[in-house]
């Protein structure tokens, strides 16, 4: 696999559309276009419409083309765009046409990005970020992905970045030329500069709404059987994903369904109800639905309002600061009103008439922005992310504690390694130049 193969590929989903797209990319995408276009090029970047003919002079579509040279493309190569009609045997027609081309192929998964980041266009981080925004499926979720996509990390990184090698650089300079006078004070400075760092990166791991925008808030629904817990989440999911049901049990195992609530993705969990098993199959059931709601973000709690004032015992032992206390059938409430379980303030819902709803939904939303944030504010989006920068913070905390000149930057240069890596790019030897350049030593 060679970069300097020229590759192709339908960027747009197979099947049928208005418009499909083939990207084609590397040295030979200029005789290709030529070849199809039996015709000079078209001027960069400017849409033209063009016959397209496989090589036996058949034509194949009308379409519009586009020549983006490098290094003004996406790829940073030379790359050429079809916009064909979307229909499965003009794009077969195309890639044939191609395929059957000197000096091309199919492109792999993923490969017109990774020549992106090879020809310097993308980093890693941004990298993930297209990966994100194409896997986006709320609005939040988009939001972040986007300004990830545009660099927001990256230009973080390179600051916090810079300002080490700015520090490595002062040090570098106590370790090369020991008998050169430089102030004592200068070198106690570094080590509250490098505390202030520390602290800007603890602050980012601190936040971990970034990745909780990319998994996706957690709800379980918890209550005695029948109380209409199905029912609730067909209501929130306005589709019936769930199994509803006026049989005590049928929810024997965890159903998940996945939702967006203003812009940020929920999964919802419908549990067994929770009571005495009747079988094996039911205690299965109830000893999921708790082991699912310890590791919720929120756990709704559902009451039966036919039954109150009675509330089910099962239940309400799992009350607890985190819970949303929920009373369903609301439309068969008798007097007095609930307005409180256990000194906790709950909502009133039904199913049937739709009422608490909109209030229901208000407050998943609020829970959902506190652990989320709004897709606007969050640094760390993956794991990978916080493993690097975990890793520089440790490396900031030993050199922090260490005094010799030496073994601290030893230490920043592992901090600086560490936050490379989200990038991609592992490179020190910047050092040298900023080390002549901070102090115009050799004068
Ligand atoms: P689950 O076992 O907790 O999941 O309960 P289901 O969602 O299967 O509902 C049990 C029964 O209660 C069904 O017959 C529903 O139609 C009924 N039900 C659910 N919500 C309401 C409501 O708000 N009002 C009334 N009157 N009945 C409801």
């Amino acid at each position: 696999m060679s970069s300097t193969d020229t590759i192709f590929a339908l960027a747009t989903p197979a099947g049928r559309s208005g418009v499909a797209l083939v990207r084609i990319s590397g040295p030979q995408a200029r005789a290709a276009l030529a070849a199809l276009t039996q015709r000079a090029l078209p001027k960069p970047r400017r849409a033209a419409l063009r016959r397209l003919f496989d090589a036996d002079g058949i034509s194949i579509d009308d379409a519009l083309v586009l020549w983006f040279p490098a290094p003004h493309s996406f790829t940073g190569e030379d790359v050429a765009e079809l916009h064909l009609h979307g229909g499965p045997a003009v794009i077969a027609a195309a890639l044939a046409a191609l395929g059957r081309q000197e000096g091309l192929r199919l492109a792999e998964p993923g490969e017109f990005t990774r020549r992106a980041f090879d020809h310097d266009k993308l980093d890693l981080a941004q990298v993930e970020g297209i990966a994100d925004l194409i896997a986006a499926e709320t609005e939040m979720q988009r939001r972040q992905a986007l300004r990830q996509a545009r660099g927001h990390l990256r230009r973080w990184l390179d600051e916090e970045r810079a300002d080490l090698l700015r520090l490595l650089a002062r040090l570098e300079a106590f370790i090369d030329f020991p008998d050169e006078d430089l102030p004592e004070q200068l070198y106690s400075s570094i080590d509250s500069e490098l505390r202030t760092l520390a602290e800007v990166l603890a602050r980012a791991l601190q936040d971990r709404s970034g990745e909780r925008l990319r998994d996706g808030l957690e709800i379980a629904i918890l209550g005695a059987p029948n109380v209409g817990k199905s029912s609730i989440i067909n209501m929130l999911s306005k589709r019936d994903a769930a199994i509803v049901s006026s049989i005590a049990g049928t929810t024997r195992d965890v159903i998940e369904v996945r939702m967006d609530i203003a812009g940020f993705p929920v999964t919802l969990a419908d549990t067994a109800g929770l009571r005495a098993a009747a079988d094996e199959i039911e205690a299965e059931g109830v000893r999921r639905a708790l082991a699912r709601a310890e590791h919720a973000d929120l756990k709704l709690l559902v009451f039966d309002g036919g039954d109150w004032p009675a509330i089910d015992a099962e239940t309400a032992k799992l009350i607890d600061d985190a819970v949303l206390c929920v009373v369903n059938k609301a439309d068969l409430l008798a007097e007095p009103e609930p307005i409180a379980i256990e000194g906790r303030a709950l909502l009133k819902v039904s199913c049937r008439t739709g009422l608490g709803f909109d209030g229901l939904i208000g407050k998943i939303e609020d829970r959902a922005q506190n652990l989320m944030g709004t897709g606007s504010g969050a640094l760390v989006t993956r794991t990978r992310h916080r493993q690097a920068m975990e890793e520089a913070k440790a490396a900031l905390d030993r050199a922090l504690k260490v005094r010799q000149p030496e073994l601290k930057a030893e230490d920043l240069r592992l901090a600086v390694r560490a936050i490379g890596k989200i990038a991609g790019r592992v490179d020190i030897e910047d050092v040298l130049d900023l080390i002549f350049k901070e102090f115009c030593i050799g004068k």
